[in-house]
């Protein structure tokens, strides 16, 4: 018997075209494989607007449940690695998410913005991270800061954090400082970066946890919502609300084998006083709350050189 290579299924996409003129919207699922609450939730509008439930009016929808469909075939987060870090295309492409990096990218820039949905492991409210300010910086230079904001503040989660990039970079650096290998930049890169150096802009939602029957819906009301804002279907926009805006500013390194989280319980939005010890070093000593915050993706199982958890204050930025 011979054995045979698996093949890569291919990407499949649904688009509508509204007969009007109007944005290009893209909304993706499973980009991590085993966060199934994303192609769910995008099945349900799909089957909303072929039933004229939803009706595209204007621009263009395209949705592409399955980003990642290798990993989504094994119920993995990763396929062959991390789809949502280093995409971009490569003329030589080494692995799975490289061969969809070089599909992907392309898509991205054919729209105008990105709903990415995701999903989280463990207990947690739902959550969307969102970019930078308008700047003209090296790192991520943007001028849609206020439409990606909004685009955020309507989806319906109450939670919003910013400061990806720039948390990353000092991750790096503290890295370095502890002679761990050097993690590139472009690490930091996945769809909604692309789609801001592509022109455009874009969020990830995280609708819950895995599991949870109840990420679906959030992710659906999320979709719905996005299309009336936007103006692609006719539907009434969601009415404005009041969110929490976190800036995502701090990080607390595992700096060697032993350093971990102090306590049980926590969870991504939770508010943390100032001088609440939220770490123990491998000697013992407490790292505390430097000042009234949030604690943001805890990790109870932190490796050397990857963060215990990271720390937000209230953002000044406006929903
Ligand atoms: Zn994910």
């Amino acid at each position: 018997m011979t054995t045979q290579t698996p093949l890569d299924p291919p990407l499949e996409t649904i688009r509508f075209h509204g007969l009007k003129a109007g944005p290009k919207l893209l909304v993706l699922g499973a980009v991590h494989g085993n966060e199934t609450c994303g192609p769910n939730a995008i099945a349900r509008v799909v089957e909303d607007c072929r039933a004229g439930r939803v009706s595209i009016q204007r621009g263009e929808v395209t949705f592409l449940p399955v980003a990642n469909p290798k990993a989504y075939r094994q119920n993995t987060r990763e396929g062959d690695r991390n789809l949502n870090r280093d995409l971009r295309e490569r003329p030589q492409p080494a692995d799975n998410e490289d061969r969809i990096g070089n599909r992907l990218a392309p898509i991205l820039r054919q729209h105008d913005m990105l709903l990415d949905v995701h999903s989280f492991t463990g207990e947690g409210v739902p959550f969307v991270f969102f970019g930078p300010d308008d700047n003209r910086g090296e790192l991520e230079p943007f001028r849609h800061a206020q439409a990606e904001a909004a685009f955020a503040a309507c989806l319906g989660v109450d939670l919003m954090i910013h400061g990806w990039l720039d948390i990353y970079v000092r991750l790096i650096a503290a890295r370095e400082r502890l002679g761990l290998p050097r993690l590139a930049v472009t690490e930091g890169f996945g769809t909604t970066e692309y789609m801001r150096f592509a022109g455009g802009y874009g969020v990830t939602l995280e609708c819950g946890r895995h599991d949870d029957p109840a990420s679906v819906d959030v992710g659906y009301r999320a979709i719905r919502n996005v299309l009336a804002h936007l103006g692609l279907s006719d539907e009434a926009a969601p009415a404005p609300a009041r969110r929490v805006v976190v800036h995502m500013d701090d990080l607390v390194l595992c700096e060697s084998e032993g350093d971990r989280l102090e306590g049980t319980g926590w969870r991504t939005g939770d508010r943390v006083a100032k001088g609440t010890p939220v770490a123990r070093r491998a000697d013992g000593s407490v790292v505390a709350m430097p000042r009234d915050g949030f604690i943001i993706f805890p990790n109870p199982k932190a490796k050397p050189g990857e963060g215990i958890c990271y720390l937000g204050t209230e953002s000044s930025r406006d929903a």
